[in-house]
């Protein structure tokens, strides 16, 4: 039989931990803490598993040599997590009360209480902002291609963004149809360089379409997305590009010129946006210190405490590597300093 390191509290006693989230961070940090005896509940929200349930293909987490897709990596940490004693509640943190003591974090109908917490709740999708956008999400606009794809097979798509998420958006809507156009902002991409080359090679091979210097301004439509409104720089070689002709490539149309940047319309039927993430702190909003971006502030990185039973792991307080791997380290280190403050011994096996 499995040894199960921690098990529930009684009734009306509070978790030694909850972790809040269910990514990487949130599930590794379970994982350790579990294995030091200290009962874990995992608030994992009411979608769980973080951006890897979004993910197709992951060739860089340590362990996988043929690389493993996004979805089962997370699976197998909750089953992990579960096998040494955690419970996992699949509903949204809506309030938590960090002036009481025990905490009280209240999730879906229920109250629960903990000794110390874990916040790991990662970050969501940015979105542009732009008008139209907001009304066409799930009518054309997406930021998931591996979700919604197969909607899309040999359609006309567009792809916004410059890093890795905008190319794993590219290389996963190519399956679907040779019909993709990647906006990007600047003349350069942020991606990592193997990503840059396998999209750069795909442009070569007449895959997909490359849209540089460029800015989505407006997403139309009615019932659906019928085209985007785009904003080229009139000194880029794009926009030169654009007047000599190559406009027609886009099946777009020039509307103006105007305060240095060319207007012009592109019909697509799919919109991916793919330009980053924001984390997932509205709820801690007033209750520990933020930064500017709403990223949670850690004294002296990688410390993961924050003080008085609260700890931080993952995308929610670092903004500069955002690996999963990475997550999955900061969530060994939160659960390590959390047993320290419970004064329980992690097992080093
Ligand atoms: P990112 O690296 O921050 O890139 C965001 C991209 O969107 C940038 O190119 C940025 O343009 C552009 N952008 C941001 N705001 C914009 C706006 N308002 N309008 C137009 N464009 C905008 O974010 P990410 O691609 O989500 O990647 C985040 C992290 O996850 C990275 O560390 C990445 O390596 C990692 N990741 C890894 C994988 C993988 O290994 N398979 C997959 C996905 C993500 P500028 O370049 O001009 O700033």
């Amino acid at each position: 039989m499995e040894k199960v390191f921690a098990t529930k509290p009684g009734e009306g006693q509070p978790w030694d931990v909850a972790i809040i989230g269910s990514g990487p961070a949130a599930l590794t940090a379970a994982i350790y803490t579990t294995r030091g005896a200290a009962s874990t509940l995992i608030l994992g929200g009411a979608r769980w598993g973080g951006q890897l349930m979004l993910t197709t293909q992951v060739d860089n987490f340590p362990g996988f040599p043929e690389g493993i897709q996004g979805p089962e990596l997370m699976e197998r940490m909750r089953k992990q997590a579960a096998r040494f004693g955690a419970e996992f509640v699949e509903a949204n943190v809506t309030a938590i009360d960090f002036d009481k003591r025990p905490f009280e974090i209240v999730a879906g109908e229920n109250t629960y209480i903990a000794n110390s917490v874990v916040i790991a709740t990662g970050a969501d999708t940015k979105w542009l902002g732009v008008a139209g956008e907001k009304e066409l999400i799930g009518r054309g606009v997406s930021s998931c291609a591996p979700c919604d794809a197969p909607f899309f097979k040999d359609k006309k798509v567009a792809v916004i963004g410059g890093g890795d998420s905008a190319m794993e958006e590219v290389l996963v809507l190519t399956k679907y149809t040779s019909n993709v156009y990647l906006i990007h902002r600047r003349d350069e991409f942020r991606a990592s360089q193997a990503m840059q080359t396998e999209i750069l090679e795909l442009e070569k091979e007449g895959k997909i379409k490359l849209i540089w210097d460029t800015e989505v301004e407006e997403m139309l439509g009615g019932e659906k997305l019928e085209s985007v409104r785009l904003k080229t720089n009139v000194n880029s070689i794009m926009a030169k590009g654009l007047k000599e002709g190559k406009i027609t490539d886009f099946a777009g149309e020039i509307i103006e010129e105007r305060d240095g940047f060319i207007f012009w319309k592109m019909p697509v039927e799919g919109a991916f946006v793919a330009i980053g993430h924001e984390p997932a702190t509205k709820i801690f909003s007033g209750k520990i210190e933020l930064d500017m971006k709403g990223y949670v502030v850690t004294k002296n990185q990688p410390n993961t405490n924050i003080g008085n039973g609260i700890f931080v792991a993952g995308d929610v307080h670092d903004y500069h590597y955002r690996q999963a791997i990475t997550a999955a380290g900061f969530g060994c280190m939160a659960a390590m300093e959390v047993l320290r403050y419970l004064d329980k011994q992690p097992p080093t096996w």
